[in-house]
């Protein structure tokens, strides 16, 4: 069994803690790096002259980011929007550039899609450290967790990974969920209607859409 390298138990402990979520536990775990960022930002960085730099140079955030800022603030209430107003006030001079329609897109060096990358590449080797071990692919073969197409791919190319076992196990996952999705279909029929549907019958809808988030 090839490893690359030497994972250590605490990440290890990572990768299962997500193995009940539905879901792909790489796209979680990246997630959690970057509204982990968000929160250390609005909570005690936001006056910090490299983040603010960052912050215009990179042209601001992207959309998607700035959704997740939003929400973040949203649902921590403590964090306050102080921090947020001195952050995007910076922002002005460039706007007025951008709605002259000068050759500005805002969001393209967006910091936290580069945080993001860094976390991908970092968790995607975990997770392939992860199944590198037999008795722990079995364990995600038979959680409700499921690698998302995406990082299905790009597992495929990290070193050292024994993919076909991997993407049999995918096949597998796929076909249960093909499976679980007729019967929750079979199980709506009110002449079933009294037998009982299981987690992945009642979540393979948002199993799917996370798989192809
Ligand atoms: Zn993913
Ligand atoms: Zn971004």
């Amino acid at each position: 069994m090839k490893k690359t390298k030497n994972v250590s138990e605490y990440l290890i402990g990572q990768v299962s803690e997500r193995l009940n979520d539905i879901g792909c536990p790489v796209c979680a775990l990246m997630k959690k790096s970057v509204n982990d960022y968000i929160d250390t930002l609005f909570y005690e960085s936001v006056n910090d002259p490299g983040e603010r730099r960052d912050f215009i140079s990179g042209h601001g955030y992207c959309s998607k980011h700035l959704f997740m800022i939003e929400k973040h603030l949203d649902t921590h209430p403590d964090l306050g929007i102080l921090g947020a107003n001195i952050l995007y006030s910076d922002l002005f001079e460039l706007l007025e550039k951008a709605i002259n329609d000068e050759d500005i897109k805002i969001g393209n060096g967006c910091k936290l899609c580069e945080v993001e990358r860094n976390a991908q590449k970092r968790y995607l080797e975990i997770f392939a450290d992860y199944i590198s071990n037999p008795t722990r692919l079995d364990e995600y073969n038979k959680s409700i967790s499921m690698v998302c197409l995406k990082h299905t791919h790009m597992i495929k190319k990290i070193k050292g990974v024994d993919f076909s076992s991997f993407l049999k196990v995918q096949k597998e996952k796929l076909h249960r969920l093909e499976k679980a999705m007729e019967e929750f279909i079979r199980k709506s029929d009110y002449r079933n209607s009294r037998e009982p549907i299981s987690r992945i019958e009642g979540e393979g809808w948002r199993v799917m859409s996370r798989f192809l988030e």
